[in-house]
């Protein structure tokens, strides 16, 4: 039997960790955590990687709203790139008892105990745009094609320098390319990187590419938590360095933050004018300050992945999996996470440059045409 002692020691780390979690998260009906075992009402915890970037900020508040249309409770948590401290916040929800999870990982291979945890207590783990590897506890994977995220954004950078017309052999080219990649420990880097170097590498084979730096394998171009400032000093390293002549012709960028700490980098160094013209620089997430740089004509272009339809293949994944229903999905075997295959559903993105911003992104509703002003 309980003793008083233990409950009211019970109630005290309860209080704490309520605390603790409401410190750094958002409840959405501040209420107690207990539901009656009915899924309806019951709390989904939702554990975000940061919020230095709009999109996981509006991935959030999307998901939150879909849940609570379905009938749910939410707990949403952005772990700021800090993997112990995404892993503790997961652990909170759960003991606080959460009946559902959503997580975006930061560190893909931090999981494994956390998950341990929520298999434990039942506990279905829906792995949210990034797989979470290693382990057998995730239940699916909801996502974009992201092999299709590099490839768009390598058939952009050959179209655009004309290579298919064969101009690297022509007297335009070759033309100097850097690259970049993501976050190491971040599942999809693998996937962006492996599609544009798919479309990219028998370009680089023919020489009618070349990446002076000589900077080429994915283990030489990643940039830890996606960071821009880093991105920034890897690009002016580049060009200090490498193009004491010549120029970059083409820069392949991920992600819209470190784009625009390249293209920061290239302005510093004399890029952006009529005789030393801004190299073609990809993206990623069509976040407000790319789409203006687009505009601008300085970013060349963005992939644009509709997370509003991510948000709700996630939360119906967890409404179907709280109510024994199989949850849709439409690939079940690309993403091997080294423990399992885990059923996904992939969503498509696609390419928006200056020509169809409009159409792809404020027609759509997506981002309003004044905030792009
Ligand atoms: C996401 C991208 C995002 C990147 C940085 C990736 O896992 O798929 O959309 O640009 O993380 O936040």
């Amino acid at each position: 039997m309980r003793t008083r002692k233990t409950t009211l020691a019970a109630i005290a780390t309860a209080a704490s960790l309520a605390l603790t979690l409401s410190a750094c998260g958002q409840d959405s009906e501040g209420g107690s955590e207990e539901n009656s075992g009915s899924t309806k009402g019951a709390t989904v915890g939702i554990s975000m990687p940061t919020k230095s970037s709009e999109r996981w900020i509006a991935d959030g508040n999307n998901v939150v709203k879909d849940l609570e249309s379905k009938g749910y409770k939410t707990k949403l948590v952005y772990g700021e790139d800090d993997p112990d401290q995404q892993v503790s916040q997961i652990e909170n929800m759960i003991t606080q008892g959460v009946k559902a999870l959503i997580i975006a990982a930061i560190d893909n291979k931090s999981m494994n105990n956390v998950l341990q945890q929520a298999k434990d207590a039942d506990i279905p783990v829906i792995s949210y745009d990034r797989l979470i590897l290693g382990s057998k506890d995730v239940d699916y994977y909801a996502s974009f094609d992201n092999e299709r995220v590099g490839e768009l954004q390598g058939s952009y950078i050959v179209e655009k320098l004309g290579l298919k017309d064969g101009a690297g052999s022509s007297s335009n080219g070759p033309f100097n390319i850097e690259l970049f990649a993501g976050s190491n420990d971040d599942n999809n880097t693998r996937y962006f990187f492996g599609g544009a170097m798919k479309v990219l590498q028998p370009y680089i084979d023919k020489g009618d590419l070349v990446v002076k730096s000589g900077q080429e394998e994915l283990t030489k171009v990643t940039t830890l938590r996606w960071d821009g400032a880093t991105a920034q000093r890897r690009m002016d390293d580049i060009l200090t360095k490498s193009y004491k002549s010549g120029k970059v012709d083409a820069v392949l960028s991920p992600y819209d933050g470190i784009s625009i700490g390249i293209i920061s980098a290239l302005k510093s160094d004399g890029y952006g004018s009529k005789s030393k013209p801004l190299p073609v620089v990809t993206g990623q997430d069509a976040e407000v300050a790319s789409v203006k740089s687009i505009i601008a004509d300085q970013q060349s272009m963005t992939v644009f992945k509709d997370i509003r339809e991510l948000a709700k293949v996630a939360s119906t994944m967890v409404d179907d999996a709280l109510n024994d229903k199989k949850p849709e999905v439409n690939d079940t075997k690309t993403y091997d996470n080294g423990a399992k295959v885990v059923p996904a559903y992939l969503l498509t993105p696609v390419a928006v440059d200056k020509a169809n911003y409009q159409k792809a992104l404020v027609d759509s509703g997506y981002l309003k045409e004044s905030d792009l002003k």
